[in-house]
Protein backbone atom coordinates (compact mmCIF):
# COMPACT_ATOMS: atom_id res chain seq x y z
CA UNK A 1 0.00 0.00 0.00
CA UNK A 2 0.99 3.48 -0.62
CA UNK A 3 2.46 4.85 2.67
CA UNK A 4 1.84 8.36 1.70
CA UNK A 5 -1.32 9.90 4.32
CA UNK A 6 -4.09 11.41 1.63
CA UNK A 7 -7.33 12.69 3.83
CA UNK A 8 -9.21 9.28 3.96
CA UNK A 9 -6.21 7.79 5.14
CA UNK A 10 -5.85 10.18 7.98
CA UNK A 11 -9.48 9.85 8.82
CA UNK A 12 -9.63 5.90 8.63
CA UNK A 13 -6.75 6.23 11.08
CA UNK A 14 -7.27 9.21 13.38
CA UNK A 15 -7.92 7.40 16.53
CA UNK A 16 -4.37 5.45 16.19
CA UNK A 17 -2.82 8.85 14.76
CA UNK A 18 -3.71 11.00 17.57
CA UNK A 19 -1.53 8.23 20.25
CA UNK A 20 1.68 9.99 21.10
CA UNK A 21 3.54 7.28 20.54
CA UNK A 22 1.95 6.76 16.96
CA UNK A 23 1.25 10.06 14.89
CA UNK A 24 2.14 10.63 10.94
CA UNK A 25 5.22 8.99 11.57
CA UNK A 26 4.03 5.69 13.09
CA UNK A 27 1.15 5.09 10.81
CA UNK A 28 3.14 5.46 7.14
CA UNK A 29 5.73 3.03 9.37
CA UNK A 30 3.01 0.83 9.46
CA UNK A 31 1.36 1.47 5.99
CA UNK A 32 5.06 0.07 4.39
CA UNK A 33 5.27 -2.68 6.78
CA UNK A 34 5.57 -6.34 5.52
CA UNK A 35 3.96 -9.29 7.60
CA UNK A 36 3.57 -12.60 6.78
CA UNK A 37 0.80 -14.75 8.65
CA UNK A 38 1.67 -18.31 8.95
CA UNK A 39 -1.70 -20.33 9.28
CA UNK A 40 -5.54 -18.38 9.37
CA UNK A 41 -7.14 -20.67 12.07
CA UNK A 42 -7.68 -19.86 15.83
CA UNK A 43 -4.62 -17.47 16.18
CA UNK A 44 -3.98 -16.26 12.97
CA UNK A 45 -7.60 -14.94 12.03
CA UNK A 46 -7.90 -11.71 14.94
CA UNK A 47 -4.29 -10.98 13.57
CA UNK A 48 -4.98 -11.03 10.29
CA UNK A 49 -7.92 -8.60 11.15
CA UNK A 50 -6.03 -6.23 13.57
CA UNK A 51 -3.21 -5.77 11.41
CA UNK A 52 -5.30 -5.26 8.45
CA UNK A 53 -7.64 -2.51 10.61
CA UNK A 54 -4.16 -0.60 11.92
CA UNK A 55 -3.15 -0.53 8.10
CA UNK A 56 -0.54 -2.71 7.11
CA UNK A 57 0.02 -2.45 4.22
CA UNK A 58 1.22 -5.65 2.38
CA UNK A 59 -0.11 -9.07 4.23
CA UNK A 60 0.97 -12.62 3.42
CA UNK A 61 -1.05 -15.37 4.20
CA UNK A 62 -0.21 -19.05 4.47
CA UNK A 63 -2.82 -21.74 4.63
CA UNK A 64 -3.81 -25.20 2.86
CA UNK A 65 -6.76 -25.73 4.75
CA UNK A 66 -10.31 -25.16 3.84
CA UNK A 67 -12.84 -24.04 6.66
CA UNK A 68 -14.80 -26.42 8.89
CA UNK A 69 -17.60 -26.65 10.89
CA UNK A 70 -15.55 -27.37 14.05
CA UNK A 71 -13.57 -24.11 13.07
CA UNK A 72 -16.25 -21.67 13.45
CA UNK A 73 -16.25 -21.49 17.27
CA UNK A 74 -13.30 -20.06 17.72
CA UNK A 75 -11.95 -18.81 13.79
CA UNK A 76 -13.53 -15.31 13.70
CA UNK A 77 -12.91 -14.33 10.02
CA UNK A 78 -15.18 -17.21 8.90
CA UNK A 79 -18.98 -17.55 8.90
CA UNK A 80 -21.34 -20.74 8.24
CA UNK A 81 -20.61 -19.54 4.59
CA UNK A 82 -17.04 -20.33 4.23
CA UNK A 83 -17.74 -24.19 5.54
CA UNK A 84 -15.64 -26.34 2.43
CA UNK A 85 -14.18 -23.22 1.07
CA UNK A 86 -10.43 -22.59 1.21
CA UNK A 87 -9.17 -20.41 4.33
CA UNK A 88 -6.47 -18.22 1.99
CA UNK A 89 -9.59 -16.94 -0.36
CA UNK A 90 -12.10 -16.31 2.27
CA UNK A 91 -9.21 -14.39 4.54
CA UNK A 92 -8.19 -12.51 1.69
CA UNK A 93 -12.00 -11.64 0.75
CA UNK A 94 -12.55 -10.51 4.52
CA UNK A 95 -9.23 -8.32 4.43
CA UNK A 96 -10.21 -6.43 1.19
CA UNK A 97 -13.44 -5.70 2.99
CA UNK A 98 -11.73 -4.05 5.78
CA UNK A 99 -9.66 -2.38 3.74
CA UNK A 100 -9.23 -2.64 -0.24
CA UNK A 101 -5.71 -0.94 -0.70
CA UNK A 102 -4.00 -3.96 1.95
CA UNK A 103 -1.78 -5.92 -0.96
CA UNK A 104 -2.91 -9.63 0.51
CA UNK A 105 -0.77 -12.46 -1.25
CA UNK A 106 -2.30 -15.88 -0.66
CA UNK A 107 0.09 -18.80 -0.35
CA UNK A 108 -1.83 -22.34 -0.46
CA UNK A 109 0.45 -24.65 0.78
CA UNK A 110 1.69 -26.58 3.85
CA UNK A 111 4.86 -24.82 4.65
CA UNK A 112 8.28 -26.53 4.42
CA UNK A 113 12.07 -25.05 4.11
CA UNK A 114 11.53 -24.95 0.52
CA UNK A 115 8.16 -22.72 0.22
CA UNK A 116 9.44 -20.97 3.14
CA UNK A 117 12.56 -20.17 2.13
CA UNK A 118 11.25 -18.53 -1.28
CA UNK A 119 8.81 -15.96 0.37
CA UNK A 120 10.30 -15.13 3.70
CA UNK A 121 12.53 -12.74 1.87
CA UNK A 122 9.90 -10.60 0.80
CA UNK A 123 8.60 -10.02 4.75
CA UNK A 124 10.00 -8.45 7.93
CA UNK A 125 7.83 -9.32 10.04
CA UNK A 126 6.42 -13.45 10.56
CA UNK A 127 3.19 -14.41 12.71
CA UNK A 128 3.51 -17.72 13.57
CA UNK A 129 -0.17 -18.96 14.35
CA UNK A 130 0.34 -22.91 13.55
CA UNK A 131 -0.69 -25.34 16.24
CA UNK A 132 2.37 -27.59 15.62
CA UNK A 133 5.88 -27.55 16.86
CA UNK A 134 7.50 -29.14 13.75
CA UNK A 135 6.42 -25.81 11.67
CA UNK A 136 7.52 -23.63 14.68
CA UNK A 137 10.75 -25.02 14.97
CA UNK A 138 11.14 -24.24 11.05
CA UNK A 139 9.91 -20.54 11.41
CA UNK A 140 12.24 -20.15 14.53
CA UNK A 141 15.41 -21.68 12.24
CA UNK A 142 14.04 -19.75 9.56
CA UNK A 143 13.58 -16.16 11.01
CA UNK A 144 17.00 -16.68 13.05
CA UNK A 145 18.67 -17.26 9.72
CA UNK A 146 16.94 -14.73 7.94
CA UNK A 147 16.77 -12.57 10.96
CA UNK A 148 13.75 -11.81 11.18
CA UNK A 149 11.29 -10.43 13.87
CA UNK A 150 9.04 -13.56 14.72
CA UNK A 151 6.01 -13.49 16.88
CA UNK A 152 5.19 -17.09 18.11
CA UNK A 153 1.76 -17.97 19.77
CA UNK A 154 0.57 -21.47 21.32
CA UNK A 155 -2.57 -22.16 22.78
CA UNK A 156 -4.30 -25.19 24.49
CA UNK A 157 -7.21 -25.44 26.65
CA UNK A 158 -7.55 -22.16 28.51
CA UNK A 159 -4.26 -20.77 28.32
CA UNK A 160 -1.57 -19.31 25.71
CA UNK A 161 2.01 -19.14 25.42
CA UNK A 162 3.51 -15.86 23.57
CA UNK A 163 6.82 -15.41 22.67
CA UNK A 164 8.88 -12.35 20.66
CA UNK A 165 11.48 -13.60 18.91
CA UNK A 166 13.88 -10.13 17.47
CA UNK A 167 16.27 -12.24 15.27
CA UNK A 168 17.92 -8.84 14.36
CA UNK A 169 19.36 -8.98 17.60
CA UNK A 170 21.85 -12.65 18.00
CA UNK A 171 22.33 -12.72 21.64
CA UNK A 172 18.44 -13.58 22.47
CA UNK A 173 17.37 -17.04 23.22
CA UNK A 174 15.38 -18.96 20.56
CA UNK A 175 12.31 -21.33 20.25
CA UNK A 176 14.96 -24.36 21.10
CA UNK A 177 16.42 -22.91 23.63
CA UNK A 178 13.06 -23.38 25.89
CA UNK A 179 11.32 -26.56 24.12
CA UNK A 180 13.99 -29.16 22.98
CA UNK A 181 12.53 -31.08 19.99
CA UNK A 182 13.42 -34.18 21.23
CA UNK A 183 11.36 -33.92 23.91
CA UNK A 184 7.73 -32.74 22.10
CA UNK A 185 5.12 -34.98 20.56
CA UNK A 186 4.04 -33.53 17.39
CA UNK A 187 0.63 -33.01 18.67
CA UNK A 188 0.89 -31.16 21.91
CA UNK A 189 -0.72 -28.18 20.55
CA UNK A 190 -3.48 -29.78 18.94
CA UNK A 191 -6.56 -28.65 19.70
CA UNK A 192 -8.71 -31.81 18.47
CA UNK A 193 -7.08 -33.30 20.82
CA UNK A 194 -6.32 -31.16 23.88
CA UNK A 195 -9.40 -29.31 23.08
CA UNK A 196 -9.47 -24.86 23.13
CA UNK A 197 -11.90 -22.33 24.03
CA UNK A 198 -12.51 -20.03 21.45
CA UNK A 199 -11.96 -16.78 23.58
CA UNK A 200 -8.51 -18.33 24.41
CA UNK A 201 -7.43 -18.06 20.48
CA UNK A 202 -8.88 -14.61 19.91
CA UNK A 203 -6.87 -13.15 22.75
CA UNK A 204 -4.41 -14.25 22.15
CA UNK A 205 -4.19 -13.85 18.33
CA UNK A 206 -4.92 -10.17 19.81
CA UNK A 207 -1.58 -10.01 21.67
CA UNK A 208 0.30 -11.05 18.83
CA UNK A 209 -1.21 -8.56 16.82
CA UNK A 210 -0.21 -5.74 19.13
CA UNK A 211 3.32 -7.20 19.21
CA UNK A 212 4.01 -6.92 16.23
CA UNK A 213 2.65 -3.23 15.72
CA UNK A 214 4.69 -2.90 18.59
CA UNK A 215 7.36 -3.97 16.72
CA UNK A 216 6.55 -1.82 13.52
CA UNK A 217 6.80 1.36 15.84
CA UNK A 218 9.13 0.18 17.76
CA UNK A 219 7.10 1.51 21.33
CA UNK A 220 6.25 0.02 24.40
CA UNK A 221 8.40 -2.85 26.55
CA UNK A 222 8.38 -5.88 23.65
CA UNK A 223 8.99 -9.68 24.83
CA UNK A 224 12.18 -10.12 23.78
CA UNK A 225 13.97 -12.58 25.74
CA UNK A 226 10.85 -13.38 27.63
CA UNK A 227 7.97 -15.76 26.95
CA UNK A 228 3.98 -14.60 28.49
CA UNK A 229 1.99 -17.60 29.80
CA UNK A 230 -1.77 -16.56 30.43
CA UNK A 231 -3.99 -19.04 32.28
CA UNK A 232 -7.40 -17.40 31.53
CA UNK A 233 -9.17 -20.04 33.54
CA UNK A 234 -7.88 -18.35 37.09
CA UNK A 235 -6.29 -14.91 35.36
CA UNK A 236 -2.66 -15.64 35.66
CA UNK A 237 -0.69 -14.03 33.49
CA UNK A 238 2.98 -14.58 34.06
CA UNK A 239 6.51 -13.51 32.14
CA UNK A 240 8.93 -15.93 32.12
CA UNK A 241 12.59 -15.30 31.55
CA UNK A 242 14.05 -17.25 28.85
CA UNK A 243 17.58 -18.53 29.24
CA UNK A 244 19.92 -18.94 26.11
CA UNK A 245 20.61 -22.76 26.34
CA UNK A 246 24.00 -24.18 25.87
CA UNK A 247 24.63 -26.04 22.49
CA UNK A 248 22.00 -24.40 21.11
CA UNK A 249 21.11 -24.10 17.66
CA UNK A 250 21.08 -20.34 17.91
CA UNK A 251 24.33 -19.84 19.57
ZN1 LIG B 1 18.29 -21.38 21.04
Amino acid sequence: MNSQLNKSLIERFSRQIILKDIGTIGQKKILASKVLIIGVGGLGSPVAEFLSRAGVGTIGIVDNDKVSLSNLHRQSLYTSLSIGKLKVKIAKEEIKKINNNIKVKTYRFRLDSKNLKKIISDYDYIVDGTDNFKTKFLLNDFCLKFRKILVTGAISKFDGHIFTFNFENKKIPCLRCFFQESNIEDDLLNCESEGILGTVAGIIGSIQANEILKKILNIGKGLDGYILILDLLNLNFRKVKLKKRKNCFCK
